[in-house]
């Protein structure tokens, strides 16, 4: 059984904040991990961290984390067209997708690229390019600390929504272990989103081409963490009424909406922070990517009090001249 140590946790997580854990557990296994958090008991609902890319760490974490490394990936025979794929939660992310688009299973491969884990997919319902990942999930093995064991959620109890879920929701309350995935080898593609649209045209578009095209579209939009450390988008794109959109509309005739099926409308945080004349700025040890104004950085030495406070001034610029309230998107611990 793997020993419980102080770690130093600024590798461990895209922004390179420095972050030194009290208490970090490591283990190699779904079962390890199951041993150690019976071992631990109710009361030391632990922070599971798995590539951290979309975490904001502070100097010192006193209470007891969990990392759960490696795996592996099953994939079900005998379902016609369809599989089912069922990863351990510390399959590093994009390896799993790799695997299933390497094997002509279609349903992740919009979902190429995106760093973390296959534990923390759940967590925030990862979505890109017009795919959630609850478009395919089927269940998620979880420990659950309100009855100290291991249960099966089906989809519609993970209560998945925009960047949200029951794991968002009840934090500490579930450590996931597997998640598992029906994939098809006929699905229609989804290919409405701008820099794939054109593939939609394409006779003999594959789920290869489509994977290689959103890396390249992500490659070229996103800064890499291990070049401009970062944590991805760092706000959410915000909903407001269609009353308060037509009002927005009429002021900033420019300004990106998309109406959805709730008859709500989503503003793009990007262009509202854009706008506001955020993108490329420079604060001390924190700033705003020059080509992504979603994206905060650390630009060498930044703690998580330089990160939030100029994520504090972002939101405060943008609720003066727009007046809508930006959310954060990565776990503030
Ligand atoms: C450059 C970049 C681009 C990104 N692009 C996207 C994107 O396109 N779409 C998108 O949705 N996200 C995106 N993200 C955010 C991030 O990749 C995802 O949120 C990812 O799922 C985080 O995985 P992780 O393993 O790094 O989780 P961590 O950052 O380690 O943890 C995130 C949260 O999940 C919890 N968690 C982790 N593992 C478990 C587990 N096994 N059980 C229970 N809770 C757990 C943590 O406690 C924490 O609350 C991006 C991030 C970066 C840095």
């Amino acid at each position: 059984m793997p020993t419980l140590t102080p770690f130093d946790l600024c590798s461990r997580n895209t922004l390179a904040l420095p972050c030194q854990g009290a208490k970090v557990q490591v283990v190699d296994s779904v079962d390890d991990a199951v041993n150690v958090l019976s071992g631990w008991g109710e009361l030391a609902r632990p922070l599971v961290i798995g590539l951290g890319s979309n975490l904001v760490l502070p100097e010192l974490l006193e209470e007891p984390v969990l990392i759960i490394r490696g795996g592996s990936v099953q994939f079900m025979e005998g379902q016609g067209d369809s599989v089912t794929v069922v990863a351990d939660a510390g399959v590093v992310w994009d390896e799993l997708v790799a695997q299933c688009v390497g094997a002509g299973w279609r349903g992740l491969e919009n979902l190429s690229l995106i760093p973390g884990t296959v534990g923390a997919a759940p967590v925030q319902n990862i979505g890109a390019y017009g795919v959630e990942l609850k478009d395919s999930l089927i269940y998620v093995d979880v420990f659950d600390f309100e009855s100290m064991s291991r249960r099966r959620l089906e989809a519609q109890a993970c209560k998945f929504d925009y960047r949200d879920s029951i794991f968002k929701r009840e934090p500490r309350r579930f450590v996931v272990l597997r998640v598992a995935f029906r994939l098809n080898k006929n699905a229609p593609f989804t290919l409405a989103y701008g820099e794939l649209k054109y593939l939609a045209s394409e006779p003999d578009v594959t789920v290869q081409a489509i994977r290689a095209k959103v890396i390249s579209v992500r490659q070229a939009k996103l800064p890499d963490p291990a070049c401009i450390p970062n944590a991805g988008s760092f706000f959410k794109n915000p909903v407001v009424s269609k009353d308060q959109a037509l009002r927005l509309a009429n002021r900033f005739p420019e300004m990106v909406q998309y109406p959805l099926t709730d008859g709500q409308v989503k503003l793009a945080a990007g262009w509202l922070i854009d706008q506001a004349g955020w993108k490329g700025h420079r604060a001390s040890r924190a700033g705003i990517h020059e080509r992504q104004a979603l994206v905060l950085t650390n630009l060498g030495g930044a703690t998580q009090s330089d990160i939030l406070e100029l994520a504090n001034d972002v939101y405060q610029s943008v609720l003066d001249l727009y007046g809508v309230e930006l959310e954060i998107e990565p776990v503030i611990v």
